[in-house]
Order: C-alpha cells, then structure tokens, then sequence
C-alpha cells in the first residue's frame, strides 16, 4: 500500500548542508530505521517526510504520490516524538481522540477507536487519569495511542525511547516492534541507539553527516560493514581499530609489537593486500578466540578484567595499542596474563577513505 521512496533529498539551512543528497526505499510494511550520531540529520530527514519542512531539492513519494510538497495533514503520517507532548488538562482518554475530533470524525467512530486501542496498548484501567498522574512508560503509549487511533498508512517515530529508564525502554521497543507487525502499516523510526536499531529494523540506514553510508538488514550491516564509520558505529563494546602493513606475501598482517596475523580469506579482499599496504584492521571484541595449546598468532597483555556475568570484558595491549576483548567467564583470564589470541573474523579498512576492502 504505501513504499517510502526518497530520490536526491537535500536539506540545507542557510550555509548549513544538513542533508546531501539522501536515497531511502522502504517497502509497504516495512520497518525502517535511520541510525546515527547525533548531528548526523536523521530528525531532519525524518522531519522532511512529515512535511514540517520543506525539502531544499530532491522528492518524496508515499506509494504512488509525490508528497514532497504536501502540507503535513495531507500526508496520511503519525508522529512519535521523545517528549510525549500530551495535553495535560485532557484525559487520557480526550487525549486518544483529539486527533480524530480534530478531523471532524464521527462520536461512535471514536469511541469505537479509543477502545481499540486502548485495548491493545493496555490503557483501559487508565482512560480517566491526567497526564500528570501516568508514569513515563504509561505517557509513551498514550502518545502511541493517540498516533495509532488516527489509523496513517505511515508511522514517524523520533527517538520515542530517550526519555525511559533502561528496563522500560527495552520493554516499550518490544511493544512498538509488536505493535508495528499488528498494524500493518509503514513505520520510520530514528536513534542514535544501535541497540533499538538492530533490534527493531528490517532495513536499517546508517547516516553519517547528511549522507547515507550503508543500507541493509542490520544482520548483514553489522556482518559485512561497508566503511569504517558503519563498523565503529554498530557493536558493543566497539570495533578494536588497529592499525596494520600486510606482509611480503600479502597473507598476513603485521601488527603492533611486530605480531603477524594470517588473513585466513585473503580472495576476499582479491588483488588489495599489497605487500606493505597500510590498512586499518578492524575486530570486533566478541571475534577473539583463546587459544592456549595451539600456535595462536597474537600475544596481548591483559591490563584489567571486568566480570559481566556470563562474559569477561577485558582490556588488554597488544604491543602499546589497547585492545578490548570479551570472553566466557570461564576462559579464567587473569590480570597480568599474557592471553595467547586468535581471531575468528576480521575486516580490513582503507587507512584514507576508510572503506571496506572486502569484495
Ligand atoms: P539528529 O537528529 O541526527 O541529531 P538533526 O537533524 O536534528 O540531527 O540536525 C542535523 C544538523 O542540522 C545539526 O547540525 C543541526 O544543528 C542542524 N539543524 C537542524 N535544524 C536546523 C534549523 N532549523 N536551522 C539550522 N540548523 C539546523
Ligand atoms: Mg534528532
């Protein structure tokens, strides 16, 4: 019913270029979340499809119409912003149906409506209270409510999570994603949290200065980041970035402290790895393996053991560049150790344009 489709969008304010030229596709039903450092224009872009403001060049389509000068009522959208922004001398329940009476909807239509979502949302013991009397979690999903009893075809989230205690946040991104599957409508969702990003996407876009950098399922974005920027970005802790020269034979790595560390698929990175090449290696913490009996290539100092629970976060030196790396509990790493490495996956980035060099 309703693709989000996005060609060439720019944004600029006065000198300011906040966006450069975006492409974005999203399929009907699609969930789609625009992940960033703040900064980067996700709200921005987020408020271009809402129509509160006005694109600078390029065009939006919902479906088949190009919106990308309609005014926002035309635009069949619903917002979820961080602050709640509910009416506070209105009741929950005048609350869910402003919006409806607003647009002149009919008294049975919006009882009926109220109480449809206030059904799924779990707000019916709560349809007489004043926003003052909910708690932060209970404020979120009447704001949810309120977006949802308007029925769009297209769902606008900015950053609904921030304002929630941890435990709350986890569970209201639960409810959203459940939500959305129910809905069935289009939903564009905006963080600077990965977490809610890899958790919550079908397709996810990484933004980095008002450009797109990788569009993809946060599966392969995380597996297979296409820059430096994506891989640093997604993952925690982050990405170890060292920087490395391949080797005379253009198989191995050579590190700091002068460790070598075979490229275990070097046709993947066919005709990149000249000898003597600078490149940024980049490993994921969770990519070490301890190998104490075999011939494990990287020798690290272990500076300090942090105990999580199920895994060790340890940080450790590898010649002088520190180097994080997160274990089972049981692999008994102690401080001080010299923990013999392997590494299960590697990626290689160009040291200067900081792209992949992976094919
Ligand atoms: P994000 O949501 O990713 O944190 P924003 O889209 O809010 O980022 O902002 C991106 C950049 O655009 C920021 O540098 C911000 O200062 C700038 N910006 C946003 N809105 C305006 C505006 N109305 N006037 C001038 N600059 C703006
Ligand atoms: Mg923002």
């Amino acid at each position: 019913m309703v693709a989000v489709t996005v060609r060439s969008l720019t944004k600029s304010f006065g000198a300011t270029h906040v966006l450069k030229g975006v492409d974005v596709d999203i399929p009907d039903r699609g969930f789609a979340v625009l992940v960033g450092p703040s900064g980067c224009g996700k709200s921005t872009l987020l408020r271009l499809l809402a129509g509160l403001e006005e694109a600078t060049s390029g065009e939006i389509r919902f479906g088949d119409r190009d919106v990308t000068r309609l005014q926002p009522r035309d635009r069949d959208i619903a917002m979820v912003f961080q602050s709640y922004a509910l009416y506070p001398h209105l009741t929950v329940r005048d609350n869910l149906a402003f919006g409806l009476r607003l647009r002149k909807t009919d008294a049975a239509t919006i009882d009926q409506r109220v109480a449809e979502v206030s059904a799924m949302l779990g707000l019916d013991k709560l349809l007489d209270r004043l926003p003052k009397a909910l708690s932060g979690g209970q404020r979120q999903r009447v704001a949810m409510g309120r977006a949802i009893a308007r029925r769009p075809h297209i769902f606008l989230f900015d950053e609904p999570l921030s304002n929630l205690d941890a435990a709350l946040r986890a569970q209201v991104r639960v409810d959203i994603r459940k939500l959305h599957d129910q809905l069935g409508a289009t939903s564009v969702y905006v963080t600077h949290d990965q977490v809610e990003a890899m958790t919550l996407a079908d397709r996810m876009f990484v933004l980095n200065k008002g450009v797109v950098e990788q569009v993809g399922s946060p599966r392969d974005v995380y597996d297979r980041p296409r820059t430096r920027f994506v891989a640093g970005f997604l993952g925690s802790p982050a990405m170890n970035m060292l920087d490395a020269r391949v080797d005379e034979a253009g198989r191995a790595l050579v590190l700091p402290g002068d460790q070598r560390l075979p490229i275990a698929d070097p046709a993947a990175f066919a005709g990149r790895l000249q000898p003597g090449r600078k490149v940024v290696l980049g490993v994921r913490p969770h990519d070490f393996i301890v190998d104490r009996d075999g011939a494990a290539p990287l020798r690290a100092g272990v500076d300090l053991v942090e105990l999580l629970g199920p895994e060790l976060q340890i940080h450790a030196r590898l010649g002088d560049v520190p180097l994080t790396v997160c274990l089972e509990t049981a692999a008994g790493v102690r401080r001080g150790d010299s923990l013999p490495l392997a590494v299960r996956a590697l990626h290689l980035f160009d040291p200067d344009t900081g792209e992949s060099l992976r094919c």
